[in-house]
């Protein structure tokens, strides 16, 4: 059996970059991805713009390799950097262009000598004593199954399937009846009339959601859309059961990122129902298109570009040493054990109606994620990260997205290296050094930094 001292299984936006800093921390490190082709949900199921890489005044809360992807992707055309939100929603947001991204991630993958990579295959089953994960079992698209070892294992799945395959309870989904937010699938457009829409909220702001700048007359300058509430609440052949339209600009020119449709009441992880979603998404994704062009202009002379895959919001919470909790959100709080920081607001997509809804909406404060957040409580060398850490329904709103996710990957990249290398589990590393090396990566833990 192959022996590693990390492995990280999921190649997503948490995976990613797990491996390599993992790799880059000098761990042999193996990433086993389903697919074969990483970035999971950005870029498979085109999401973004990228949030956050800016939290309160605007500093930098996300550093190190996040940040140097974005910076490649800037010196090939592929992203506009930090741009300010029109929405006042989040304190900045990140266009990529999701290949362009893709292209980048996988390159920076294939030049670590400490890291191997498997696509195609995924893990299956997990083989665990006691308080610990012996060996990962896994099956190719090839029906081939393989065992793979390692001292620490990083569950960057986004379904926490090591978690769940070892035997460990999840939550599913909100606490009073374990539903998820809606499921989406994203598409992009083309030869969009930027400047029409830009036209359209200056003369009609009251019918979108906009910063007060732009409420106030100041021209709209990257397109971020949550509105034409007229035409959608009036519309007796809007196909969407939703409110408003929620769009973003992309970077290529007249091109944005369609986040409208909505597939609500099947569950993720039913494979029919995931199925069903997928179907449902692409009936969606037609309606919505053809209404676009014949009822708002700017829309008219606009093609499909791409379609994503189905993109999951919520599927599983881990039930970890410590749970993340509104509270800590809403009052932005510190934690002992800080691995990194998140700042978004409390951003629920209704799992059964039509409303989008904010937890105090404008109050957008730096929160920290504590490392026992990560720690599933019965199992020791087995980290998780991305959307299920172990967080309430309402915080993992706003610990779910994108940016946040790539922060925890790259700790717990660093975590694992370390414990493998001073054969310890997770927990029983030192924090102070533990610290030492993500910022010594470029990471950030400290909300006040
Ligand atoms: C519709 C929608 C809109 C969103 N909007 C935004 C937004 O505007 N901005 C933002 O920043 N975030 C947004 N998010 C949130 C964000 O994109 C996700 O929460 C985040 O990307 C999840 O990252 P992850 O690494 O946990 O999972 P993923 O990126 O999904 O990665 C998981 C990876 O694991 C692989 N995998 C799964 N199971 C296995 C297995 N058993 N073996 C091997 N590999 C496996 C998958 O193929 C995948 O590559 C949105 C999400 C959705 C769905």
């Amino acid at each position: 059996m192959k022996t590693y001292d990390v492995i990280v299984v999921g190649g997503g936006s948490a995976g990613v970059i797990a491996a390599l800093s993992s790799a880059r921390s000098g761990a042999k490190t193996l990433l086993v991805e389903s697919k074969t082709t990483f970035g999971g949900t950005n870029t498979n199921a085109l999401v973004g713009p990228l949030v956050p890489f800016l939290g309160e005044s605007k500093t930098p809360i996300v550093g190190g390799i996040p940040q140097e992807i974005i910076d490649d992707l800037i010196a090939i055309g592929g992203s506009k950097g930090h741009v300010d939100d029109p929405i006042d929603f989040a304190y900045s947001l990140t266009p990529v262009d999701f290949k362009a991204m893709q292209i980048i991630q996988a390159n920076k993958l294939y030049a670590e000598s400490n890291l191997e990579i498997v696509t195609g295959t995924s893990v299956t089953a997990v083989e665990r004593e006691g308080a610990r994960i012996q060996a990962i079992q896994t099956l190719n698209e090839f029906g081939t199954a393989t065992r793979y070892r390692a001292s620490v294992i990083i569950d960057a799945s986004g379904d926490a399937d090591v978690t769940r395959l070892s035997g460990e309870a999840v939550n599913i989904g909100r606490e009073s009846d374990h539903k998820s937010q809606p499921m989406t699938m994203c598409f992009n457009v083309g030869n969009v009339d930027l400047e029409r829409v830009r036209d359209d909220v200056a003369k009609n702001p009251d019918n979108f959601a906009v910063s007060d700048a732009i409420r106030n007359g100041e021209r709209m300058n990257y397109v971020a859309i949550s509105g034409y509430f007229d035409e959608v609440r009036s519309s007796k052949t809007f196909p969407i059961q939703r409110d408003r339209l929620l769009f973003f600009e992309g970077v290529q020119e007249g091109e944005v990122g369609m986040n409208t449709t909505r597939i609500m009441n099947l569950s993720s992880l039913n494979p029919e129902e995931l199925q069903q979603a997928t179907i449902e998404g692409h009936q969606q994704v037609l309606a919505l298109f053809k209404w676009l062009k014949a009822e708002i202009p700017a829309f008219k002379d606009a093609y499909i570009k791409d379609v994503g895959d189905i993109g999951v919001r919520e599927s599983t919470h881990i039930v970890g040493r410590k749970q993340l909790n509104e509270y800590d959100v809403l009052s932005g709080a510190k934690q002992d054990k800080s691995i990194a920081v998140g700042c978004y607001p409390i951003d629920i997509h209704s799992p059964d109606s039509s409303i989008m809804e904010f937890l105090e909406e404008n109050i957008v404060r730096n929160f920290e994620i504590d490392l026992d957040m990560c720690l599933p409580q019965n199992v020791d060398n087995l980290i998780v990260v991305g959307r299920p850490i172990s967080a309430t329904h309402a915080a993992h709103a706003a610990s779910r997205v994108s940016v946040t996710c790539m922060a925890l990957g790259q700790s717990a990249g660093i975590i694992a290296a370390l414990a493998a290398s001073q054969a310890l589990n997770p927990h029983e590393l030192d924090y102070a050094l533990i610290k030492q090396h993500i910022v010594a990566m470029g990471g950030i833990v400290d909300r006040d930094q």
